[in-house]
């Protein structure tokens, strides 16, 4: 029997990757449900090549012909997410908007392929109870997380000392300080090595990204913050590195694609064949490079780290922040430099508070997007 597999954002960048590769795995998965925001005919496509038995359109109402069952607005993702043949929800959502669908599949013994990581910094405490308590599993998609699960397989929590994560360090890396702050929607948008959504490749350049993937770490692995470290490695080659208690050193590589994280948060641990990506060639690979994180030339970094050792709002405010800003910047409302100074503003003057229910959870995040929209444009 195959397993059923529901795709949360399913016509974004994680969302196409992962309808390529279970095209390969059609023994092995099937496609239950599909979710979109607002792109009604790419889901409509994928609803007529898959058809799933639940197709869900966020923002657009009941529209659409095939075959499966219909749904609209935010209750859609939750229905897509907890379909009784669903074990394997792969979350696809970018922000904030995934948080209830990843809590309700965990709640529900689902396993969550964990791509939407802005939902774990928001809410790492909530996410991994929801884990526990319903019996769900977190595996996440995101390549950096997926290369220290492969490194940690067979290993206790207590064997492991420590991660090093790895960042391309974005468009910006080689840019004089002055010219960032200036840089155009156009120029944070050119990624060097990975085509991926436009709020995550921001990210990238402001390397946001890699501070919410610090506290992703801490929440999927279970190492304090000063056991999560971060270098910049331009050919994005290597992905992570964990090291071991005896001092030993494992490291996951291959040329970026997210098309094998993909297939192994589906099939972790075991794994399957597959021929569709491009095989690891290291003369190919060529000359593989590594520098520390210049912190004056991120300084949305150095916030992020701060607001995950401060710990329980503080990392939902920084990812809240960081979402409107971000969404301002390509609306090209504000400046690049404003990102990381509208954070900076918003954290300084918000107090973290517990965040270990829901209620104090949504009401940092709002709060904290409200201050954000003040601050970006005044
Ligand atoms: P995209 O912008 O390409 O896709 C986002 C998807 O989410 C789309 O299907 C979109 O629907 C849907 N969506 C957007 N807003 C909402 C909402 N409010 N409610 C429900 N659905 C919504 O993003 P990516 O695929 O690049 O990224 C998705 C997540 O994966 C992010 O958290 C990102 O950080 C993470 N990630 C991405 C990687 C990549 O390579 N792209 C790598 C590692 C992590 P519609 O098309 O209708 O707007
Ligand atoms: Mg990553």
């Amino acid at each position: 029997m195959s397993v059923g597999v529901a795709i949360l954002g399913s016509t974004g960048s994680i969302g196409c990757s992962t309808l390529q590769v279970l095209a390969r795995q059609r023994e092995r998965f099937r496609v239950v449900a599909l979710t979109a925001y607002s792109n009604a005919d790419l889901l409509e496509r994928q609803a007529a090549e898959w058809r799933p038995a639940y197709v869900g359109l966020v923002n657009g109402g009941k529209r659409g012909s095939g075959p499966g069952a219909r749904g609209s607005g935010a209750g859609c993702l939750i229905e897509a997410a907890t379909h009784p043949d669903v074990r394997v929800v792969v979350n696809g959502i970018v922000g904030a908007a995934g948080l209830e669908a990843t809590l309700a599949a965990l709640r529900a013994g689902k396993r969550v392929a964990l791509a939407n990581k802005e939902t774990l910094v928001m809410a790492g405490e909530l996410v991994t109870r929801a884990a526990r308590e319903g019996g769900g599993e977190i595996v996440p998609v995101d390549s950096e997380h997926s290369a220290v699960l492969q490194c940690v397989a067979g290993r206790g929590p207590a064997e492991l000392a420590r991660l090093i994560l790895t960042a391309s360090g974005g468009p910006f890396r080689t840019w004089p300080r002055e010219r960032i702050a200036a840089a155009t929607v156009a120029e944070a948008l050119r990624h060097p090595t990975w085509k991926m959504g436009k709020k995550i490749t921001v990210d990238s350049a402001t390397l946001v990204n890699k501070a919410l993937e610090v506290i992703e770490a801490h929440f999927l692995f279970g190492l304090g913050y000063e056991a999560v470290e971060v270098v910049v490695h331009p050919q994005s080659v290597v992905h992570a590195f964990v090291e071991f208690v005896d001092g030993s050193v494992l490291a996951q590589v291959g040329f970026p694609t997210m098309e094998l994280p993909i297939l192994y948060a589906l099939t972790h641990p075991d794994r399957v064949p597959d021929a569709g990506t491009r095989r690891f060639d290291p003369v190919a690979a060529g000359s593989l490079t590594f520098e520390a994180v210049d912190a004056e030339l991120y300084p949305a970094y150095r916030l992020g780290r701060t607001a995950a050792t401060a710990g329980g709002t503080a990392p939902t405010v920084f990812n809240a922040a960081n979402e409107i800003a971000v969404a301002l910047f390509l609306e090209g409302a504000i400046p690049f430099g404003r990102i990381a100074s509208t954070i900076a503003r918003v954290l300084d003057a918000t107090g973290p508070t517990g965040a270990d229910t829901l209620d104090a959870v949504l009401a940092a995040d709002a709060a904290a997007r409200r201050l954000a929209r003040e601050a970006a444009c005044s």
